[in-house]
């Protein structure tokens, strides 16, 4: 049972932004309790693409992972698609909050799989560069992470960061770059927080994030948080990067 100022919140948040489909752009229906992020003839697309794509074992190679979509960037009216363009550009809590929902359910199958206990979870994500930040005015990735945190009642931390413009080139654009590129560009784009060891140790970590394309930034990351501690890693992401077939 929600409390009475969280209902009247979400009811005027509607009434000042209406609530829009992160599909299609059409307008939803208004103070709808169940917060949808997408259309009816929208959510039955994403779902049919989650089947389609017999997602239930998660990742093959190279690590362990849960995803809820696969993205086809050749297909730009793609629902996924669509999605992750939203959570890019906008800072929609109706939508990370939906999203997180979801991933919350794979992860949590995930965690029971892999038989790790709850208490030694913790959250977190590969930051956004400073300049989309800026240029944006959120992090999509720690939004993300800080919604499923919640979802999950585990603490997210940021243990990972962007070094300050030390290493040239580093923190490029990663939609611009192939996938050698990509491995070398994230090696060098994220370091360690100065407390992350202490953090980290004898911790399992689900790393964030929105989209996982050649696995370069995860990768990089999950290399960062093992060598500092922590006990495994487990990938979240809403959608990957279909190989075009
Ligand atoms: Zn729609």
């Amino acid at each position: 049972m929600k409390g009475y100022r969280e209902v009247l919140s979400l009811y005027l948040r509607d009434l000042l932004f209406p609530p829009r489909c992160a599909g299609c752009g059409e307008r939803l229906v208004p103070f709808d309790p169940a917060r949808p992020a997408l259309c009816p003839l929208c959510r039955t697309a994403w779902e049919a693409a989650g089947r389609a794509s017999g997602l239930s074992g998660g990742w093959e190679e190279p690590a362990a992972g849960v995803y809820l979509v696969p993205y086809r960037p050749e297909d730009p009216g793609d629902v996924p698609q669509q999605v992750i363009y939203h959570i890019k550009h906008r800072d929609d809590s109706r939508v990370f909050d939906w999203l997180a929902a979801r991933l919350a359910e794979a992860v949590t199958r995930q965690l029971e799989a892999e038989g790790i206990p709850p208490d030694t979870v913790i959250l977190t994500y590969p930051p956004r560069r400073r300049s989309a930040v800026r240029r944006e005015g959120f992090d999509q990735a720690r939004r993300l992470a800080v919604c499923l945190s919640r979802r999950l009642g585990v603490p997210c931390l940021s243990l990972i960061r962007r070094p300050a413009g030390s290493v040239r080139g580093a923190g490029r654009e990663q939609k611009k770059l192939n996938a050698d590129q990509r491995k070398t560009n994230a090696a060098t784009s994220y370091v360690l927080a100065d407390d992350a060891s202490s953090r980290l140790s004898g911790r399992f970590v689900v790393l964030v994030d929105d989209l996982c394309t050649t696995g370069a930034t995860l990768s990089a990351c999950s290399a960062l948080l093992t060598s500092a501690g922590a006990s495994g890693v487990l990938w979240a992401t809403v959608a990957r990067t279909a190989s075009r077939k």
